[in-house]
């Protein structure tokens, strides 16, 4: 049974005294301590770091000084641990991706390995919910018995506001599967019904950046170059494209908002539903954080300055604590956020000024779904 309070753990990313335990990788190790690793994972126990490998030019991903930290933690319980994520672009690519973005075997300590493969395909259907029913989860995220949760936090323009939840959901589901194709991987999530892509030619400026983002090369202009054409047979509705149209020409049938949060929370359940109690948990990393997601083309600077690394056992505990952690914040300079050059900013709601989403529905629905507990005891180390 889930405990009605859950323990949150914090570093902080201030440093303020020039010694290696108070910078914020060497916090993240006591942090690990309070995870109870050696109680909770046996001895030889596969354990997957679930973390996102960015994407070609968003660098802003968790970095290798702390996953190697993560790594070597787990080792020194005796558990062996690995690396992955599921693929976003195809999974070659999405390996060198994570190689520029500084992960690989030799700067993190374990294998990095893609959890649903080469293709994108290896995957399992399991039971989600209401909205979704059923969802196809990565293969070695399924059947890994143990595992660590790492998320960046960040902006999202659907979510509005991106940690564990959306990690486990999108990051933890297939873009598609081999027979049953998009409708039970994240497309899903992304969009409603067929989900079919509309475009308004006089919205568009031609500008070509959807052809360039797409995973599957599946956007064309015609001999012209002006009239835009998708292979709807092989769109895996990830909504890449729509997300870089500048001009919002091209959409497709996305979910109502407050039921895109609830499929989130939903696809978190199922895969959170291939672990046994205990098995899993979290670190959410409240550094750079950009307000649009790791899979975008590109990473914008920071719209809210670095707090630090919380640690938790408890999936809704430490969404609650990141976001209180946020709201609040004053703007950085410079950033998106950022209305009048950041001099004498007020404090706000940052992510939901920026995507005017209600974020909190992600949490709300998945309290209701038993994923963990809303009242928590934040701990500074
Ligand atoms: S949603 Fe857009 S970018 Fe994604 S696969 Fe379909 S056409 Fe390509
Ligand atoms: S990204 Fe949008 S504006 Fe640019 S070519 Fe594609 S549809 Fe047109």
């Amino acid at each position: 049974m889930k405990a009605s309070r859950a323990n949150v753990y914090f570093a902080s990313a201030r440093v303020l005294k020039w010694r290696h335990e108070e910078s914020l990788p060497g916090r993240l190790e006591r942090l690990m301590e309070k995870l109870d690793l050696q109680k909770r994972f046996m001895p030889g126990e596969w354990v997957a770091v679930k973390t996102h490998f960015g994407s070609p030019g968003a660098h802003r991903v968790i970095g290798p000084a702390f996953l190697s930290r993560v790594v070597a933690a787990l080792k020194a319980a005796g558990a062996k641990p690995f690396v992955t994520d599921t693929v976003r672009i195809n999974g070659l690519d999405y390996l060198e991706v994570a190689n520029q973005n500084g992960i690989n075997h030799l700067s993190v300590g374990a294998p990095v390995v893609l959890a649903d493969g080469l293709y994108g395909r290896d995957n399992i259907i399991v039971p989600a919910g209401e909205i979704l029913g059923e969802v196809a989860v990565s293969t070695l995220i399924h059947d890994a018995p143990a595992m660590v949760v790492c998320s960046h936090i960040k902006g999202h323009i659907n979510a509005g506001y991106a940690g564990a939840i959306k990690n486990l959901a999108m990051g933890g589901v297939s873009a598609s599967h081999r027979v049953r194709g998009w409708k039970c991987g994240r497309g899903a999530m992304h969009s409603l019904g067929e989900g079919k892509l509309f475009w308004d030619e006089e919205k568009c400026e031609l500008c070509y950046q959807c052809e360039e983002v797409c995973p599957l090369e599946c956007i064309s202009f015609g001999p012209e170059g002006k009239k835009f054409q998708y292979e709807d047979e092989r769109c895996w509705r990830c909504g890449r494209c729509t997300r870089v149209c500048p001009g919002q020409a091209i959409a497709h049938e996305e979910a109502a908002p407050g039921e895109f949060m609830r499929s989130l929370a939903e696809a978190a359940g199922a895969v959170l539903g291939t672990f046994r109690p205990g098995k899993v948990v979290y670190l959410n990393f409240l550094t750079g954080i950009q307000p649009e997601c790791d899979c975008m083309p590109g990473a914008d600077v920071p719209v809210i300055q670095d707090k630090g690394i919380l640690a938790s056992d408890d999936l809704v505990a430490i969404e609650k604590a990141s976001i209180d952690m946020l709201r609040g914040s004053a703007p950085l300079p410079e950033s998106a956020a950022a209305s009048n050059g950041g001099e004498n900013e007020k404090k706000t709601d940052i992510l939901l000024e920026l995507h005017k989403k209600d974020y909190l529905i992600q949490i709300e629905h998945a309290l209701k779904l038993g994923l963990g507990t809303a009242d928590y005891d934040l701990i500074p180390i």
